[in-house]
């Protein structure tokens, strides 16, 4: 679906060590600690300001959510009725008006970064260390979206010279998953909005109140309220009458490539396509090489595996050692006690460096947290450490068998497969053997083993010595290949993202 040279080519080694005190020591035999926001003792006044601050925010409660809740069928043809007209008005602003809007539209979401950590942590179980950044990814998504909006403008165009012209969906629906529950929604209405289209948003169920805040800074910053309109939907019936809505000119969907398949039936027929775009499901795998500096891949092996608890569908849940690696007692020792140092609690403990899962594990997550299949042990037992069933600390299973269960299955949770290889091009297989191709990584030092691995490795994002987790925007746009997307497959916080989200024509004349 994508050409090799627009793969996301990245050599940064760490650029979040802010939030992980772990020293980095190359060669070092000292245990990897992960000791996020705990070190009470240190009394550098920035720190403890920041400490704080975050602190306050996390005990906080956010209020009930505001947004309507449609019951049927006429509900829906109103709110949609609503949008078209919001979006015929937006669209007939000047792009210069849309743009100054969407431009504020990151600095009222920049003034709203309290109230969105806590409301990441009071309903998605976020620690801050995953929810402060979401909030950067969500401003950058509203000034980058703005900024490229300007090219599919027929007065400022930089796209347009071949005489193409661009004309928005009128309404784009947006349905967010819940492990992203600002960041995601965010760029779908800022890039929807950024192309000119109404937008309609329905919050995953879980964190409606995160993206009612979204919604807020945007009208805030001066998006009409026609424009943009966020429901919530008494039943799941709803849910496809919304979807498949005639009056809907595109979804932008996240979540798992068994919720898309079913709205792209729920569409099918329609003349001009279903316009479904979806970033989908992932089984990411991160390949560690002899040549790697196993303190770093350590380090970013944990944070791409627990980071929000797995429950990323960019998350690493294999790591792939090649070689001398696998047999590696130091490599052992070191990932084990990495493990061991996460603690698991609450997002409201500012010491937590591992939250909830969000429901109780069922179904796959369950069978992956309970049940070794042949020839696996674990390295580090998976166990429920409350009565609510939500909290679970890490697991690590060694060793995952070719073409096994675990191998090819998202299971959306916190635990790590390890699998071995004799060399890289067997890891590489291993790796491209899933039927989902949404990020991958490599660390090795090696340049030879880097350019082998991005030539060969069948993923929407590559990172090299660095965590699979965390894209951020321009600089690393993000989505996947194969089963992990749908529709025209553009990365979101790429360059052109919002061209998808419309249809193009090209003006003939008279030479
Ligand atoms: N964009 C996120 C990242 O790079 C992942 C989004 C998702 O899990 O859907 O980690």
């Amino acid at each position: 679906r994508q050409l090799p040279d627009q793969r996301v080519r990245f050599r940064t080694a760490i650029d979040d060590m802010a939030t992980v005190s772990t020293e980095r020591r190359r060669s070092s035999e000292r245990p990897m600690r992960f000791t996020r926001f705990a070190n009470t003792t240190d009394s550098d006044p920035a720190l403890v300001e920041v400490r704080t601050q975050a602190q306050a925010w996390v005990t906080a409660r956010p209020a009930e959510p505001a947004s309507p809740r449609l019951n049927d069928r006429a509900g829906i043809d109103e709110v949609v009725a609503r949008g078209r007209a919001g979006g015929t008005d937006w669209r007939a602003l000047p792009a210069r008006t849309r743009v100054a809007i969407l431009c504020r539209a990151g600095d009222e979401l920049e003034s709203r970064r309290a109230e969105l950590v806590t409301a990441m942590a009071a309903e998605g179980g976020k620690t801050v260390g995953e929810a402060d950044p979401e909030v950067s990814e969500a401003v950058d998504f509203a000034r980058w979206y703005a900024e490229r909006s300007l090219d599919l403008d027929p007065e400022q165009g930089r796209l347009t010279t071949d005489g193409a012209r661009f004309a928005p969906h009128t309404l784009t629906l947006i349905t967010p998953p819940w492990n992203f529950p600002v960041a995601i929604p965010a760029g779908g209405m800022l890039a929807a909005l950024a192309a000119g289209s109404g937008v309609i948003v329905k919050p995953a169920s879980a964190v409606p109140r995160c993206t009612e805040i979204v919604v807020e800074a945007l009208h805030a910053a001066g998006v009409p309220e026609g424009a943009l309109q966020v429901v919530r939907l008494a039943d799941r019936e709803l849910g496809r009458e919304l979807v498949a809505h005639p009056e809907i000119d595109g979804v932008v969907l996240t979540g798992s490539a068994e919720t898309a398949e079913q709205f792209v039936e729920w569409r099918r027929g329609r003349a001009g396509g279903h316009g479904v775009i979806g970033e989908t499901s992932g089984k990411n795998a991160m390949i560690i090489t002899p040549s790697a500096d196993y303190d770093l891949a350590v380090i970013d092996l944990v944070k791409s595996a627990f980071g929000h608890a797995g429950q990323k569908c960019s998350a690493a849940s294999l790591a792939i050692l090649v070689g001398d690696v696998a047999d590696s007692e130091r490599f052992r020792r070191q990932l084990v006690d990495a493990v061991q140092s996460l603690r698991v609690g609450q997002p409201q403990d500012l010491g937590v460096g591992m939250g909830p899962v969000i429901a109780p594990p069922e179904g796959k997550l369950q069978r992956a947290l309970t049940c070794l299949e042949s020839g696996e042990e674990w390295w580090v037992e998976p166990e429920q450490l409350d009565d609510s069933g939500r909290l679970w600390s890490p697991g690590v299973r060694a060793w995952v068998q070719p073409g096994s269960w675990f191998h090819l299955t998202e299971c959306f949770g916190p635990v790590l497969g390890l699998m071995s290889a004799t060399d890289l091009d067997a890891a590489i297989r291993l790796q491209n053997q899933v039927a989902y191709g949404l990020t991958g990584g490599l660390h090795s030092l090696d340049d030879q083993e880097i350019e082998h691995w991005l030539d060969r490795v069948h993923v929407g994002n590559a990172y090299v010595n660095r965590h699979t987790t965390g894209a951020i925007v321009r600089r690393q746009p993000f989505g996947g290949w194969k089963a992990s997307a749908v529709g025209a497959g553009a990365k979101a916080g790429g360059w052109d993202y919002l061209g998808q989200l419309g249809a193009w024509s090209s003006a003939g004349r008279p030479a």
